[in-house]
């Protein structure tokens, strides 16, 4: 369960506003006490089917808790995501709200990732193409992709962009629940002509096309992603957020919107935090299940994923407590009656067809 300290990334739009993340602490102190698990060498081509986690807080929880990657405290350790099979998570930058200095906590925690997974002796590496994705997978490694979580991290526009490119950041969300001055959040939206992308949020677009950034829409707000959906030359993905035909809270995406994402190649990830799964005060695992059916069924199988949330939501189902547990949603998905073809698309093979599909648009090395 997360603390509370970390409830940010997550995202409510009535989120209470996050604590302060403390200054983080250097590297050594976060080096694991335990070495991780070996990942097992396989000189075997890439799975068919490989599991992935769309966005997770991980790198938030462990300077809020001051734990290594290996900390049972976490929700996405690596002991974890070893055991569940998980071979490729993408790691969030999180940007607080009103954060004093929005650039330098996302520059810091991406380092920050970067130490974590050099720390794991071998288990994990960062990737940034597709290419190489599918080489870390087949050896038997979690491949890590780096993402900030927040357009307010872009002070210096295209200069932070770049900056961020260098140290291998593939996705960017341009707003958390805080607007930033490149489009409106679901949690604040304007009105009319005034929402949506801003000029400088269109060029912001067009920057990530051509650097093979790819966009994240969670947390935007309908008319931001409609802006995006219409501006982008690459599909684009929702990396954690749920149908709202489902679950009515502006943080979910309405019909059109998840039609227009799959439309366009796209991808949207199921994710687990309670009060956005459904309305009832306990939420369990068959709830979630519920969630992922309902993309299913809204847009089919190769164009949903699953974008726990975890180590940054407050309140996880009952029974998905952990990526300890995706082996046990993965069984319910298919006791409900989802095909063995639906199943490997949804559980990660729906990633990779994307991200091939979107950095074919990428005009820059
Ligand atoms: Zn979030």
């Amino acid at each position: 369960m997360a603390s509370i300290l970390a409830l940010a990334a997550c995202s409510a739009n009535n989120d209470p506003v996050p604590e302060p993340v403390p200054e983080p602490v250097p590297d050594e102190q976060m080096t694991p006490a335990e070495t991780p698990t070996p990942a097992p060498k396989s000189t075997a081509t890439a799975p068919i089917a490989p599991v992935v986690d769309l966005h997770v807080d991980t790198i938030t929880m462990m300077i809020n808790e001051g734990v290594p990657w290996t900390s049972p405290k976490l929700e996405a350790s690596l002991p974890a995501l070893q055991e569940a099979g998980v071979n490729v998570v993408v790691q969030a930058a999180w940007i607080e709200r009103g954060a004093e200095d929005p650039r330098g906590m996302a520059l810091g925690k991406v380092r920050r990732i970067r130490a974590m997974v050099e720390q794991s002796h071998g288990a994990a590496a960062i990737v940034t193409g597709p290419e190489q994705l599918e080489r870390v997978i087949a050896e038997g490694r979690i491949a890590v992709i780096l993402a900030i979580e927040g357009g307010t991290a872009l002070t210096d526009g295209e200069a932070t962009v770049r900056e961020l490119h260098a140290l291998g950041v593939r996705m960017i969300g341009l707003t958390w629940s805080e607007s930033s001055p490149y489009a409106d959040s679901s949690a604040e939206p304007r009105p009319g002509d005034a929402g949506g992308l801003t000029d400088e949020g269109k060029a912001m677009v067009a920057l990530c096309n051509d650097l093979g950034i790819l966009l994240d829409v969670s947390h935007m707000s309908d008319r931001a992603t409609a802006d995006v959906l219409a501006l982008s030359r690459a599909p684009v993905l929702a990396s954690h957020s749920n149908a709202q035909a489902v679950r009515d809270v502006p943080r979910n995406l309405n019909d059109e919107l998840l039609a227009g994402i799959a439309a366009r190649g796209g991808l949207v990830g199921a994710m687990f935090h309670g009060p956005f799964v459904a309305g009832s005060e306990e939420v369990t695992r068959e709830h979630a299940v519920a969630m992922v059916l309902a993309l299913e069924k809204r847009v089919g199988a190769d164009y949903v994923g699953i974008g726990t949330d975890f180590d940054g939501i407050i309140a996880a189902p009952e029974g998905l407590a952990s990526a300890r547990d995706l082996p046990s949603l993965y069984d319910d998905l298919r006791a409900a009656g989802l095909s063995s073809e639906a199943l490997a698309a949804i559980r990660g093979g729906s990633f990779v067809r994307f991200w091939k599909a979107a950095d074919s648009a990428r005009t820059r090395p």
